[in-house]
């Protein structure tokens, strides 16, 4: 039988009830993808694959919480959803509310968003809001409009959210046959670091994997408030999607690297851009920058002389969205497109020669 989404498909693991109304753009069933040459420059004997989230419907892991935030905010009677966002959640509330026949407010940091989610929020039809101010500014403000009658929260301080996103941890045990060694990816307001360790943790509670990854996050240098141990002010980095400095599941994150023995670290700008264009250069793989995080987590570890990684280990890393999203940075990043006259011998010296 083909996909369902992620709710009917895996029904029994998550807080819904037969009469629970599923809305669902037939999310999830992302593809793992084994990056062979990444592995190789991670070296001693290391596997890896990518979870490319970017594959979903709105083009980032959002649409694994969002199925399940409307459909339980649609079951409970909430005619309104709202949130604050970096662009992907906005993304995937628009599209996932118009669904459900719901209204919806997004609330942006003015200026600090990328044009393919921008597009997206406004093309969906959803009211979106630019705020003066950052991320964090705009989650106050939605935090304060959550009682209102009718209005429902799907920001990842919604708890339907985490539960939605774990079921792509669920997908990995079923892929690979059970978890992998180490789980990688970036972390911003830190709600999928917190809903992967719960989904491996239900499934080996359940006996259906028979061990539970090493939780490895990464944070954007200037945005690092669970590297630094406090909030940070003005959060700052091209890699929109994390730029935040209080993250909202910060206690889920901490407690993810503690308990499964993992890792939290930083990544400069520079070397998030030169991931970001690293694996779309070799691999193939096109993501938004904040997705090169994880990437460019991991070939930092592996070049440290204190490197956590073991040998041979299998890792997986989130690529969380989609290089379409944000294809400003794509193009500032990338090397420039090369004049040439239109003449046959010129054009193919240019297309032969070995310097790009
Ligand atoms: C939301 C998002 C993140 C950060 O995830 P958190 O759950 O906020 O830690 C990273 N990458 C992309 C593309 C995102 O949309």
């Amino acid at each position: 039988m083909s996909w369902r989404g992620v709710i009917e498909e895996f029904r029994g693991h998550l807080p819904v009830t037969g009469s629970t109304p599923v809305v669902t753009l037939l999310e999830g069933n992302t593809p793992l993808i084994p990056a062979p040459k990444l592995a190789a420059r991670l070296g001693r004997g290391r596997k890896l694959f990518l979870k490319y989230e970017g594959l979903n419907p709105t083009g980032s892991f959002k649409d694994r919480g969002m199925t399940l935030a409307i459909s339980l905010a649609l079951e409970r009677g909430a005619h309104t959803v709202i949130c604050a966002s970096t662009g992907n959640t906005s993304a995937a509330a628009a599209a996932y509310a118009t669904r459900a026949g719901m209204r919806c407010a997004v609330l942006l940091p003015a200026k600090k968003i990328a044009r393919g989610k921008l597009a997206q929020a406004l093309m969906h039809g959803a009211k979106a809001i630019a705020l003066k101010g950052n991320f964090d500014d705009a989650l106050r403000v939605v935090r304060e409009l959550g009682n209102e009658p009718g209005i429902a929260i799907v920001n990842s301080i919604n708890p339907d959210r985490i539960q939605g996103q774990k079921t792509a941890a669920f997908e990995i045990v079923r892929d690979l046959g059970d978890a992998p060694d180490i789980h990688a990816l970036p972390v911003g307001n830190a709600g999928n670091i917190t809903a992967y360790w719960k989904g491996y943790g239900e499934f080996f509670d359940q006996g259906l994997s028979r061990k539970r990854p090493a939780m490895f996050g990464f944070q954007a240098a200037g945005a690092a408030p669970i590297v630094l141990g406090h909030p940070v002010k003005d959060p700052e980095t091209i890699a929109t999607a994390i730029r935040i400095g209080d993250p909202a599941s910060w206690e889920g994150a901490a407690a993810a690297i503690r308990e499964s023995g993992g890792h939290i670290g930083t990544v400069t700008d520079e070397e998030i851009l030169a991931a970001h264009y690293w694996l779309a250069s070799n691999e193939g793989v096109f993501v938004e920058p904040a997705s090169a995080a994880g990437i460019a987590g991991l070939l930092k570890l592996a070049a440290s002389p204190e490197c956590p990684i073991p040998d041979e280990a299998r890792i997986v890393v989130t690529v969380t969205g989609h290089g379409l999203k944000d294809p400003d940075v794509a193009i500032d990043n990338a090397p420039g497109l090369i004049k040439c006259r239109a003449d046959r011998d010129k054009v193919l010296k240019k297309i032969l020669a070995d310097d790009k």
